[in-house]
């Protein structure tokens, strides 16, 4: 029997029968662990717990819970060489790129230890003589948090760090493809000085275990990171109980190039923004949308840099693109791949399963030019290492193309023009904006989220990730003393 890695319940670590394999994406020869399955009753014990450990920590005082903030933070990024490579083992990023996702987690922890000393609330005059208001944020109480597996050990932190900062207690059910990760942020959090139940990991699959705690009415809020399916599905389970959501969801972000842009930092932000992460972000660039007098130039400039993209292993030396993280989302790349051909789109380079020194889920950097915006390939989701040029003909073109979409997480321009900057920030309608920049890479002390398909409920991260985690209260004091 492997050693199998426990789930976290009421402060004690708890195995089950049932037990999953986390394969490298890389090399699927080896086996980064074995992953104990939560079973009903230890989440119904987590769901107990968490409710009594909530009242404790709410009284806990902020110098507790900035020092258990500051000493996760710490950890992390003093670890992030070690969990870095761990987390790459697992989801495919290379090396360097789960390092900085490991510090960046770091970095949520201590941001959050630090806005645990700023909560300050308002006052106010009463239109009533006499009568003194004051207004104060209150923990929400039990918060389920449920991530993806693309950005396993930041997603997850972006949201413990401000449940437990804003005085909340946390179910955490990660992704069943990254459980490495989850697993040893949990270790962290589990040597903190919490109370027990506080904080709790329960691994297992989403639509089992996952189902079941967003079903539950002892839970107050749930924070999620993932598809939109999931996410109606999760939207639908809360009504039922007046659950609070935050959803985070998928996108189609768009990247325009204008006619006066720097073509060669064009080609970088569209490289970077496409194919790194393999992909696999919701602020990746899938739609490029160019200006026609630049885009034959644009096409070819960016081919030649995809093509010179290593993919490779993970953990190997000069790798820039990993493998993708899983068999399905593979299939469903390249089927991906098809649809565009069969759409009428013209393959320009890559799209192909790639044989490599081991046996992982390799997948060269597809490009297509001569897209339109209504294809299936730039209304859907694809999640994968292909990029899809479209052909406009002025800015106005641009923007309306860029607009139309069912998402709006992030979008990007590329222009020497201060002025179509500046139209395009406006105009844009997402959460994030980026100019000449890519579409993916964001801060963590502000905040992070979108409109349409692609979020729903409050903002994340910086300090609007408190209207979230915590719940307002106005109180009206009569002191008996007139103005
Ligand atoms: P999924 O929606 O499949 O899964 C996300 C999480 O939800 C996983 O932990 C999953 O568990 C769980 N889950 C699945 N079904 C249920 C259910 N019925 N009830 C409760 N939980 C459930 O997304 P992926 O993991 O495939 O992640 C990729 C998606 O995440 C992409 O669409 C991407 O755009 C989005 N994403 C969005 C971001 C944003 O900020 N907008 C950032 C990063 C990713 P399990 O995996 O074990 O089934």
């Amino acid at each position: 029997m492997p050693n199998v890695s426990s789930n976290y319940v009421a402060g004690e670590w708890v195995g089950s029968d049932a037990a999953i394999e986390n394969r490298n994406p890389s090399e699927l020869s080896d086996i980064v662990g074995t992953y104990s399955q939560a079973t009903a009753d230890q989440l119904e014990q987590a769901l107990g717990a968490a409710r009594s450990a909530q009242a404790v920590w709410a009284k806990s005082g902020l110098e507790a819970r900035y020092a258990a903030l500051m000493a996760i933070g710490t950890e992390l990024m003093q670890r992030s060489g070690e969990l870095g490579e761990l987390l790459s083992r697992e989801e495919g990023k290379p090396r360097a790129e789960g390092v900085g996702e490991v510090y960046r987690s770091g970095q949520f922890f201590t941001y959050f230890a630090a806005e645990v000393l700023r909560q300050i609330g308002d006052t106010a005059d009463s239109v009533r003589d006499g009568i003194e208001i004051d207004v104060r944020r209150e923990p929400v109480g039990v918060v389920a948090v449920i991530s993806p597996w693309n950005f396993p050990t930041a997603t997850a932190s972006w949201k413990i760090a401000p449940a437990l900062a804003f005085g909340n207690a946390v179910i955490w059910k990660p992704a069943n493809l990254t459980p490495a990760s989850a697993w040893a942020l949990t270790e962290i959090i589990a040597r903190q000085d919490l109370p027990p139940g506080l904080f709790n990991l329960v691994m297992g699959s989403g639509r089992e275990i996952g189902q079941r705690l967003i079903d539950s009415p002892l839970i107050d809020a749930i924070s999620f990171t993932g598809s939109v399916d999931v996410g109606r599905g999760i939207a639908a389970s809360a009504v039922a109980n007046m659950t609070k959501i935050q959803l985070e969801m998928g996108s189609k972000n768009p990247l325009v190039v204008m006619d006066d842009a720097d073509l060669d930092l064009a080609v970088q932000c569209a490289a970077g923004g496409a194919y790194g992460g393999t992909g696999q972000k919701c602020t990746a660039s899938s739609r490029l949308i160019v200006h026609e007098k630049v885009h034959d130039g644009f096409v070819e400039k960016l081919a030649d840099a995809a093509g010179n993209l290593r993919v490779g292993h993970a953990l190997a030396e000069g790798t820039q693109i990993g493998p993708v993280a899983s068999e399905a989302q593979l299939e469903a790349n390249l089927g991906y791949v098809r649809i565009a051909v069969e759409e009428g789109a013209k393959p320009i380079l890559g799209g192909d399963r790639l044989r490599l020194g081991t046996d992982g889920y390799y997948m060269a950097p597809a490009l297509f030019a001569g897209t339109r915006n209504d294809m299936r390939v730039n209304r859907e989701e694809m999640f994968a290492p292909i990029a899809c040029v479209i052909k406009v003909g002025s800015y106005d073109e641009a923007l309306a193309t860029a607009n139309d979409t069912d998402f709006g997480l992030t979008s990007g321009i590329v222009t020497t023009s201060l002025a179509r900057a500046n139209h395009f920030r406006r105009h844009s309608k997402t959460g994030c904006v980026m100019v000449n920049l890519a579409t993916a890479g964001t801060d963590y002390h502000v905040p992070f989220g979108g409109r349409g398909n692609s979020s729903f409920g409050p903002r994340e991260q910086g300090r609007y990730a408190a209207e979230f985690y915590t719940s307002v209260k106005t109180a009206y004091v009569n002191s008996g003393t007139p103005r």
